[in-house]
């Protein structure tokens, strides 16, 4: 395997664990809904799910450490095919999500 020495390949090592976090993120909230239906989770709030028990830490971009990712108007839909929650720089799981693959 080659291995770049410019930033690129790290680059796209921090999009990569910001794709993980997104998905961690999504999984999150999907756990969530099960526990608290009809009262779903439409807004991300990780405190919320760090209280519920179903996320430890606060996640934050590696790229982006001041802003927190954004999911607004979430729902079963959004979350499944990956454009609920975003992060400013690389975007949503739609977008990024190969990068796990
Ligand atoms: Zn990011």
């Amino acid at each position: 395997m080659f291995f770049s020495t410019g930033s690129a390949a790290e680059a796209e090592a921090r999009a990569r664990l910001c794709a993980s976090r997104l998905r961690i993120l999504s999984s999150a909230v999907e756990l969530y809904n099960l526990d608290h239906a009809p009262l779903e989770m439409t807004e991300l709030n990780q405190e919320e799910l760090m209280k519920a028990g179903v996320l430890s830490i606060h996640l934050k971009c590696p790229d982006n450490e001041t802003h927190d990712y954004k999911g607004s108007g979430l729902t079963k839909e959004s979350l499944l095919d990956g454009t609920g929650i975003s992060c400013e720089i690389h975007g949503n799981l739609k977008k990024i999500g190969h990068l796990l693959e």
